[in-house]
């Protein structure tokens, strides 16, 4: 009987290691190399939904964010209203006690 090494028709892509079917390759990737396996339906569709949270999470702090920005520039909208308004009013009491002075020497 001849054997070569063809005979391993089953080599690990991972290691140097041969076998003789491909159900002990199967098993021994499942044992020694399970981060290459590819990921199965289940632990995908786990993934892509994780990842849809996480998105979601994403979207949400940016709307908080959005939603603290936009006070804070109506905070400062409404202040700067009401410190043109206090500057309008000294304005006028200004002008008007100049128009009562000027009447006065007049
Ligand atoms: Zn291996």
């Amino acid at each position: 009987m001849f054997i070569c090494c063809c005979f391993f028709s089953s080599q690990c892509p991972y290691c140097s290691k041969a076998f003789v079917h491909s159900a002990y390759l199967q098993s021994h990737i499942q044992r020694k190399h399970p981060e290459y396996l590819p990921p199965s339906a289940d632990s995908e569709t786990k993934k892509q939904s994780q990842r849809m949270e996480h998105e979601i999470e994403e979207l949400r702090e940016r709307l908080r964010m959005t939603e603290t920005q936009m006070e804070e520039e109506r905070m400062l909208v409404q202040s700067q209203m009401a410190a043109q308004r206090v500057r309008i009013r000294t304005k006028a009491k200004k002008r008007s006690k100049e128009m009562k002075c000027t009447i006065r020497e007049l």
